[in-house]
């Protein structure tokens, strides 16, 4: 798609193909990979991320709403699609007719959802909720309620179950090793297990035996980026981050002594400066705590300077630049990068954060 500026997401498919092989040849042979795309692949695009990661050894997609699944149809996508969220009951015939599979964990949900379904069957996974305390069935007794609708209904289709853990990415095994029990137990008590049985997430597929199972929700380190700094040391094989994001410089001016940057005129001068404009501002998601990050621009770091605005940003240079120069201000530039995690860091946040909050008004180049 053409567009008119010079800010742009750089999605290197490679390297998501790189890092769904790698976890391919990490799994056992008959536990699949289930892409996670949800929240438009983490930022990353969800058609181009779902079509190179299906192509390099997933089987199926997982999103979290039904209309990021419905998207993925209309753009000819026939993988088997799991809807991981609570889905409206009144929404399950299109569900069906679209060949998407919902999530479940509700008696009300299912009778209510039963009432649409006068076509196709709908493929359900079961939910469990084994600490997470999220969505899902919590007790031996709701899970054979539930599971015992699933299997008296014919409009529904028992396709699989799932629990989801809180702290597969934390160096302390204590919850996660409970959660696992507790999943194991839940499906011993099926009266039918069904084609899927998955729990992992990245973080408990890369560090953890799955062979139990039959499935992974393989998402962040699909993008390259690890479940969370404390296991990085401790990852099996190395992810190549995917996301990069990069600008051109609109103007560049010398300053003095006094002068002022932005809004509220918090930036001053303190001798003759180089500033540059940058056409990125915080409705890209380039958001006001980021002054004084630096951006790679010319083969050296720059700070940006003063408030960050809506639209530009400007930051302190070294030495004046050409307008038109290349900004990076996440990936690789020449020798230097700005990994995701820095960005992460200095918003005291993670990583799947930073790349989700680019806004859609960034357009994304795939590589
Ligand atoms: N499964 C569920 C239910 C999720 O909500 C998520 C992500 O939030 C994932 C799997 C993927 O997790 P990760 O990105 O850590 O691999």
């Amino acid at each position: 798609m053409a567009f008119y500026r010079d800010t742009w997401v750089e999605v290197d498919l490679d390297a998501i193909s790189e890092n769904v092989g790698n976890m391919r040849q990490l799994l056992p042979e008959h536990t699949q990979i289930i892409a996670v795309v949800k929240a438009n692949a983490y930022g990353h695009g969800a058609e181009y991320v779902a079509k190179t990661a299906l192509a390099s050894g997933a089987s199926a997609l997982a999103v979290a709403f039904l209309d990021e699944a419905l998207a993925l149809r209309k753009k000819g996508i026939t993988a088997p699609i799991l809807v991981l969220g609570a889905a409206r009951p009144e929404d399950a015939g299109v569900a069906a007719e679209e060949n998407i599979s919902l999530t479940v964990f509700q008696k009300d949900w299912l009778e209510e959802a039963g009432r649409y379904l006068t076509g196709r069957k709908l493929s359900v996974h079961l939910k469990c909720d084994t600490g997470m305390g999220r969505i899902g069935v919590r007790t031996l007794q709701e899970l054979k309620e539930v599971e015992k609708i699933v299997n008296q209904q014919s409009c529904f289709y028992f396709e699989g179950i799932f629990t989801h853990f809180a702290t597969a990415d934390e160096i302390d095994t204590t919850l996660y090793e409970k959660q696992y029990s507790q999943f194991q137990d839940m499906v011993l008590n099926l009266e039918h297990r069904p084609p899927y049985v998955h729990c992992a997430n990245s973080a408990a597929a890369l560090r953890f035996d799955q062979s139990p199972f039959n499935a992974v929700r393989f998402g962040i380190a699909m993008y390259g980026l690890s479940p969370s700094p404390a296991i990085k040391p401790v990852l099996p094989f190395p992810l190549k981050e995917a996301f990069s994001l990069h600008t051109k410089v609109t103007h560049v001016k010398q300053i003095h002594a006094g002068d002022t940057v932005s809004y509220g005129a918090t930036y001053q001068a303190s001798g003759d400066e180089w500033i540059a404009t940058l056409p990125i501002g915080y409705a890209d998601g380039w958001i006001r705590r980021l002054s004084g990050q630096e951006v790679i621009i010319d083969g050296e770091r720059a700070p940006i300077v003063g408030r960050i605005c809506m639209d530009q940003c400007m930051v302190k240079l070294a030495r004046p630049v050409a307008v038109g120069t290349k900004a990076t201000l996440i990936g690789k530039q020449g020798d230097l990068s700005i990994p995701v995690d820095e960005i992460a860091e200095k918003l005291e946040t993670i990583n799947y954060e930073v790349t989700c909050s680019i806004s859609s008004r960034v357009p994304r180049i795939f590589l």
